[in-house]
């Protein structure tokens, strides 16, 4: 170490960061350069022959019918929400361990989030919690497919048919994953994803899209998210919509992204096999269904010693995440007034030890036995 500990010593190793989105995107730099090039010269900077073809490669992608692009994630959910006719009054159910978002979007449409508890291996909704939270007033049902995982869509989809409710994917962090053979965007009614730089699939800025084998849901979410414009004529407004588009630009970057998203996948799943060889005993990595294929957004693990593990990560300059710290029924935000907060108890203790690794498509089998290396030393 040098004396004023800002400039690095030459056998100081290189930091690991938790993301590496600088690397893959100067694996990218040339189909990039030649999306810039493109939509500058044509001059079609919303709407455009990119966004077209994207919806299209996504949909196939994702086995679905038909794929709408929107300005992120959280409009995706949101949209869907007010497409399926989900409202004030109404309750849908989402789980208490995912992004502030899904439940944001619920309330966005007037409707109340119902927090559930998620199962302890796999830290993803539990489909028992969902039964027994539904009610007379339950609309739907948020699958959040959390750190690249998707959720038991096989026993919500049972649950909710028995039911009568929708099924709606929260795909933020799962573009590729599947479950019992379907993929993440084709397990429900309808499915969100978010392109925001540091998801599997990530714009270089945000972008969503809403996908659904039901063409006229992904229609009128087209309308919703465009003005509530009539497709026939673009100044007859129906429903009083907004604007939230994927922009042009962003649609040809995902296109070009979308080619190497399954090699980026298979990277990332190398990573995390490594760490369960190399981690030593006191870091369990969040656990898989034996029908589901991850994509590992994240490489999530759990340990008592989380305190001491993020110290020694930061001293070794090795990035670390924490997804998420707060699980969303203890959120200011969601307490609903003059109701008590539900007790969740499996999200609340995985809030306080879980640990999110670095997991790139670039990390490298050296960077990860280094981690491996400065967590043996914290357990020791
Ligand atoms: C990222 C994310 C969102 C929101 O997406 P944005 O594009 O950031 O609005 C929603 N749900 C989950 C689980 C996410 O990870």
């Amino acid at each position: 170490m040098t004396a004023l500990g800002t400039v690095p010593d030459h056998d100081d190793p290189a930091p690991i960061p938790l993301l590496d989105l600088r690397g893959v995107h100067a694996g990218a730099r040339a189909d990039l350069d030649a999306v810039w090039s493109t939509v500058l010269a044509h001059g079609r900077y919303v709407g455009g022959p990119e966004l077209d073809e994207f919806e299209d490669r996504f949909a196939a992608y994702c086995e679905a019918r038909a794929c709408v692009g929107v300005g992120n994630g959280t409009d995706a959910l949101e949209l869907v929400l007010r497409a399926i006719g989900v409202g004030a009054g109404d309750e849908v159910v989402v789980p208490a361990n995912t992004f502030a978002a899904t439940a944001e979007a619920v309330c966005a449409v007037g409707g109340t989030p119902r927090f559930v508890d998620v199962s302890p291996d796999t830290l993803l909704v539990d489909p028992a919690a969902v039964a027994a939270e539904v009610g007379p007033r339950t609309a739907a049902v948020v699958a959040v497919h959390l750190f690249g995982q998707m959720a038991d869509v096989d026993a919500l989809g049972r649950l909710a048919a028995r039911e009568g409710l929708a099924l709606v994917e929260d795909a933020a962090q799962a573009h590729g994953a599947r479950f019992a053979g379907r993929r993440a965007g084709g397990a429900g009614l309808a499915a969100a994803f978010s392109f925001y730089p540091g998801k599997n699939l990530g714009a270089l800025g945000d972008g969503g899209a809403v996908v659904s084998d039901d063409v006229g849901l992904v229609e009128r979410v087209r309308r919703l998210a465009d003005h509530g414009r009539s497709a026939g004529d673009r100044h007859r407004h129906e429903v009083a919509g907004r604007n939230s588009r994927l922009d042009t630009l962003q649609a040809g970057v995902l296109s070009a992204r979308l080619r190497t998203l399954d090699a980026e996948n298979a990277a990332r799943a190398r990573v995390v096999d490594r760490y369960r060889e190399r981690l030593p005993d006191g870091f369990r990595l969040v656990g898989a269904d034996p029908r589901a294929e991850c994509v590992h957004h994240l490489a999530v693990v759990e340990t008592d010693d989380r305190d001491r593990a993020t110290a020694a990560l930061s001293a070794a300059r090795i990035g670390w995440g924490i997804h998420y710290p707060v699980p969303c029924h203890r959120q200011p935000a969601f307490a609903a007034p003059g109701l008590r907060r539900p007790v969740l108890p499996v999200s609340e203790r995985a809030a306080d030890r879980i640990l999110s690794l670095p997991c790139s498509p670039t990390t490298t089998d050296a960077e990860v036995d280094r981690v491996a290396a400065v967590l043996r030393e914290v357990v020791r």
